[in-house]
């Protein structure tokens, strides 16, 4: 680990692994028991090392439960195979699993929203679609949290963007939440400070199964570009991503002093909260009406 000057052999690797996880996780949350974790799962590397260590992490408190939620965005190429990962994973935790499609929330899969708005970055739309059914499913399975599988590269990546754009109310919003706004299920991330590269190595080393394929279309997201720029960094000055985030972290009490969050309202057209009439899911839908009637 050349940020840290570490060279672990592999069972000191995975049990210093496990050991930043559950720290991490101790710190985002206070669990008294009663509770309903969901675990977003798209069957990937990511979320799938978070389930396991969730469930083991968790493995003598049956006094909180875990559910699984896969999101089906409606890319053919792609997720099925991921959603049979996600099913045979929670099968093996033996945690339930369910599955929201953007079909059901958004009305309409990403396959049919890359053939209207084929201008469009298929990520801008994605996102906010995604985050509408999670919570939304979340909420229907009784969850207090959602556990997402972002991992540090994510949490760096997410940072410098939002800086580049300027966003800093976005910024100030990033996970994970310590704080409950009615009707949002508050995100936990308990890979939050592993790399990515260590989380693969984690998976690998335990032979923990998971789909590796890239969705159709990534390339055409701007976090690629921050992607790069990052591992650059980092390949110059080890270290980097952790400073980041640890950076954000010490800045964040007060952005979140500058930056209040909203209140929320229902949206007015599916009622997830939003701090606007309607929610930016429900925003692009329209938006994406638009744009394929102005294509004929
Ligand atoms: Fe959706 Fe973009 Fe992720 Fe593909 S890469 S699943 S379009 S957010
Ligand atoms: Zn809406």
């Amino acid at each position: 680990m050349r940020y840290s000057g570490d060279h672990l052999c592999r069972a000191h690797f995975v049990a210093s692994v496990e050991r930043r996880v559950k720290r991490e996780l101790r710190a985002q949350v206070d669990l008294r028991g009663g509770e309903t974790i969901a675990v977003g799962m798209s069957g990937g590397k990511d979320s799938t090392v978070a389930a396991v260590l969730l469930r083991e992490i968790l493995a003598e408190r049956r006094d909180v439960a875990l559910v699984g939620i896969t999101v089906d965005e409606g890319i053919a190429a792609y997720r099925p195979a991921g959603i049979a990962s996600a099913r045979r994973l929670c099968a093996s935790l033996g945690i339930e699993h369910r599955v929201i499609a953007y079909q059901e929330t958004a009305g309409v899969p990403m396959d049919d929203v890359v053939r209207l708005d084929p201008a469009a970055i298929p990520c801008g739309y994605c996102g906010p679609f995604r985050r509408q059914a999670l919570n939304r499913c979340a909420k229907a399975a009784g969850a207090d949290f959602v556990a997402t599988g972002l991992n540090l590269d994510d949490t760096a990546q997410s940072i410098l963007m939002n800086v580049a754009r300027g966003d800093v109310e976005k910024l100030a919003r990033l996970g994970p939440h310590a704080m409950v706004q009615e009707g949002l299920v508050p995100r936990i991330q308990p890979l939050r400070m592993i790399p990515e590269a260590e989380v693969y190595l984690y998976a690998m080393l335990r032979g923990i199964a998971f789909h590796e394929a890239t969705c159709p279309y990534a390339e055409r997201a701007q976090r690629g570009r921050f992607r790069d720029l990052l591992n650059a960094l980092e390949a110059d000055s080890p270290g980097t991503r952790h400073a980041i985030v640890r950076g954000y972290d010490r800045l964040r009490p007060s952005l979140e002093v500058a930056f209040p969050p909203a209140s929320l309202r229902a949206c007015a057209q599916c009622g997830e909260p939003t701090a606007n009439e309607l929610c930016k899911a429900c925003d692009l839908r329209d938006h994406l009406r638009l744009a394929s009637e102005a294509r004929g």
